[in-house]
């Protein structure tokens, strides 16, 4: 049986039809219709009688395939992918060593319920997540389906872990869309509007946030204001967790100051606060460090992880202190999918990519051509009012020249005249004016470049009055 299956996933590799779709879609850009085609209007047209409407779209072009740093619509355009599903993709699209794992282990078993009757892939995953997360410590992890799931059980195992209520989040956060984490969330619309009311004891605190703080602040002064705050409105002693992105995502791309992170994981530590990192969206190589945490050296008691953790299968996971996790006798935590074993072979398997490709390097090397090209793009764009971020998060800042004031406009017509051309942006941002770039790691270079040179001509092509 294992020869069979080792035999049929090495032909998913050669053979262009499955499996290894870096071999077949061709890593470039191409437009054979306008956007959206024929095709997808018409899979719009039967979205829109079958779909719910809250569920939005960037782009109203439907996929048909996937590679590398490329998606293929169902009219045959191929369009250069800056945005890798929401920092998902991280290892490639349909990379041929998660599809190959994914298809081997789906003709084996697709489903038992780690609760019912346990399997390795599981256990190995939380092997491998103790291993590589920051801190020394002994470690425990548990497996989850999606990020905001993996967010809702940190909390539950700090409030058991410490006997306290309160969740200390901060201003621009993004947490999730769930009850508890929308509470979370900062951002009103789309994310919590006429969907109260929402879950108690959540405080939220003021982020540092260079652009927009008074000048000089220091990340320890940011974090003295956050600190005083939480004492003055909560007190210390009723805080079970403290919950930060390390760099925001949906929020905006928020890099704190130096120090801020520091000085809050050591005013956790001294009063008995559980320090959470929410890394969904930064782990996983994509800032240019396996976790976004680690360029300061900060160590998190726990970390929420999902995102660009198995290659596009749906996963999430908390690791933390083994004497926190721990705290939670059995049948505390689980689910009925819950670390699906489709989605455990496919993580292990895009941690080998990972690895295998030096994509952390990559991200480093991305990282430097993306704020290179932007802060030059930055002056001669006055609207570009701040660049932003780390290896393969970065973002710009879009303002009305000469002020800080936000211009979602002037970004959602960038963003749009960069999918007109075919090149795949997101925004974000409490005030909708972040045009955020989280390309696969894996992206080949040239593409890199000519996604960045459409986006300066959209930049640049026209500036509103
Ligand atoms: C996306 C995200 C979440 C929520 O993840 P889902 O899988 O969409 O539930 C939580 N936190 C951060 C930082 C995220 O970026």
């Amino acid at each position: 049986m294992d020869s069979t299956l080792a035999s049929s996933s090495a032909a998913g590799h050669s053979d262009t039809t499955s499996g290894g779709s870096e071999s077949v879609v061709r890593q470039k850009r191409e437009l054979v219709t306008e956007l959206p085609g024929p095709k997808s209007r018409e899979l719009a047209a039967r979205r829109a009688a079958a779909v719910a409407g809250g569920v939005g779209s960037v782009i109203p072009v439907y996929a048909a395939r996937a590679g590398g740093g490329v998606v293929v619509d169902v009219d045959g355009n191929s369009l250069i992918d800056l945005g890798s599903g929401i920092a998902v993709t991280t290892v490639g699209n349909a990379d041929p060593g998660v599809a190959a794992a994914v298809a081997q282990q789906a003709a084996l078993y697709t489903h038992t319920c780690f609760t019912v009757t346990p399997y390795e892939p599981y256990v190995e995953v939380c092997e491998l997540l103790n291993r590589i997360t920051p801190g020394d410590f002994e470690k425990r992890t548990a497996l989850f389906n999606s990020g905001a799931e993996a967010v809702e059980n940190a909390v539950k195992i700090a409030r058991r872990a410490t006997g306290r209520d309160t969740v200390v989040v901060f201003e621009n956060a993004y947490h999730g869309r769930t009850n508890l984490t929308m509470a979370m969330t900062a951002k009103n619309v789309p994310y919590k509007d006429g969907f109260g009311p929402f879950a108690g004891e959540v405080h939220r605190a003021p982020m540092s946030y260079p652009f927009r703080d008074p000048e000089g602040m220091t990340g320890a002064q940011a974090a003295d204001r956050a600190i005083r705050q939480i004492e003055a409105e909560v007190g210390a002693h009723n805080v079970a967790c403290l919950v930060i992105e390390p760099i925001q995502g949906e929020g905006g791309f928020v890099v704190p100051a130096p120090g801020f992170l520091g000085a809050l994981a050591e005013y956790c530590r001294d009063r008995g606060i559980v320090f959470i990192a929410d890394e969904i969206q930064s782990g996983f190589a994509r800032t240019g460090d396996l976790f976004a945490c680690e360029f300061e050296g900060v160590v998190p008691d726990l970390i929420t992880t999902a995102k660009g953790i198995a290659g596009g299968m749906p996963l999430s996971a908390v690791t933390g202190r083994a004497e926190l996790m721990d705290a939670v006798p059995p049948g505390g935590l689980g689910g009925t999918y819950a670390g699906n074993p489709v989605a455990c072979v496919a993580a292990l398997a895009a941690h080998a990519r990972v690895e295998d490709d030096g994509l952390v390097a990559a991200a480093r090397r991305i990282g430097e051509t993306l704020l290179t090209r932007l802060t030059e793009l930055a002056k001669t764009c006055p609207q570009l009012g701040d660049v932003r971020g780390r290896g393969g998060m970065v973002a710009v800042e879009i303002v009305r020249p000469g002020t800080t004031d936000p211009d979602p406009v002037e970004t959602a017509r960038i963003s749009a005249a960069c999918h007109a051309a075919g090149v795949i942006t997101l925004t974000c941002g409490t005030f909708g004016n972040v045009l955020r770039l989280l390309p696969p790691l894996v992206i080949d270079d040239g593409l890199l470049a000519e996604g960045l040179d459409v986006l300066a001509v959209a930049i640049s092509g026209q500036r509103t009055a």
